[in-house]
């Protein structure tokens, strides 16, 4: 397998058809942007799904925004989404922790924006950025720009001295900006492993339940075997596709360089440069 070249840029690793697919999974970071950076051709690449009939989410691992700071950022970039079309592992960690703690808890975020507002709609107590005394039930940590280590210390002693569930919106070693490869929510999340001796839960992609919740959000008709996952990570998009049982489109704009997908056992059903070139297949089959 030859990646790169040019002359061969679709690459099907799996036996499907790419015919097959009605639904798309949208990650973001490296898919449709790089930081504040957008990939060339975004808009045009929405007019053309739109065109062919298809329908899509977004589903990131990304926790920091809110629902409503994903629909300023698209129409910076002169694309215009409905808020309900995305799922941050912020919104699916609110889900998952209805079922997993009582109702109206105390819940400390080590986070950004997007988790203190899924906590607060899944009807949890936030405690005050500082507040060590008063014992919350869980610790919720994902990546927040402006963490601080007075931060973290505050989310270890509710760990340590109040018995507090630590759970993590998602592991992502890296966050990639303009300026590279930044610590991701993972990165977070270990130091608060070794302060505390405690593995978090984590809810974000490779885990199902952002994919059970993606495919409920694109609506009757949408299946595992009618969905793709598009994704830049092997370790995350495609892995969790691949464990649901999901089809996985892997682009190389983003983190995965031609070598890590030779050197992985995790293949994808299609590997191909770029989301312009996903639209372009998709269009050959959908006309
Ligand atoms: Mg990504």
């Amino acid at each position: 397998m030859v990646l790169g070249s040019g002359a061969t840029a679709l690459i099907q690793l799996g036996t499907m058809s790419i015919k097959q697919i009605q639904n798309l999974i949208l990650d973001m970071d490296g898919v449709l942007w790089h930081g504040n950076r957008p990939v060339p051709g975004l808009p045009d690449f929405f007019d053309q799904i739109a065109a062919l009939g298809l329908r899509w989410v977004f589903a990131t691992n990304n926790s920091s925004k809110t629902r409503q700071q994903y629909v300023s950022k698209f129409g910076g970039m002169g694309v215009t989404i409905d808020p309900n079309q995305v799922m941050t592992s912020a919104v699916a960690t609110g889900h998952y922790m209805q079922d997993a703690i009582p109702a109206g808890s105390n819940v400390y975020i080590l986070g950004g924006d997007g988790l203190h507002e899924s906590m607060s709609e899944a009807g949890f107590h936030v405690l005050a950025r500082d507040d060590y005394q008063t014992p919350a039930a869980a610790v919720v940590a994902g990546l927040n720009l402006e963490t601080t280590y007075a931060d973290m210390s505050i989310a270890t002693l509710q760990i340590r001295n109040h018995g507090a569930k630590f759970i993590g919106s998602n592991a992502d070693s890296t966050y990639p900006t303009e300026r590279g490869l930044l610590p991701g929510a993972g990165a977070v999340l270990s130091s608060i492993e070794t302060a505390t001796d405690q593995k978090p839960i984590v809810v974000g992609k490779p885990f199902p339940i952002m994919y059970q919740q993606a495919l409920k959000l694109l609506g009757d008709g949408a299946t595992l075997t009618n969905t793709a996952m598009v994704g830049d990570r092997l370790n995350t998009d495609v892995a969790g596709a691949k464990g649901v049982g999901m089809r996985s489109v892997l682009v190389m704009s983003g983190i995965t360089q031609p070598a890590d997908l030779e050197a992985s056992e995790m293949k994808p059903d299609f590997v191909m440069s770029g989301i312009l070139e996903l639209a372009a297949e998709l269009a050959k089959v959908h006309k």
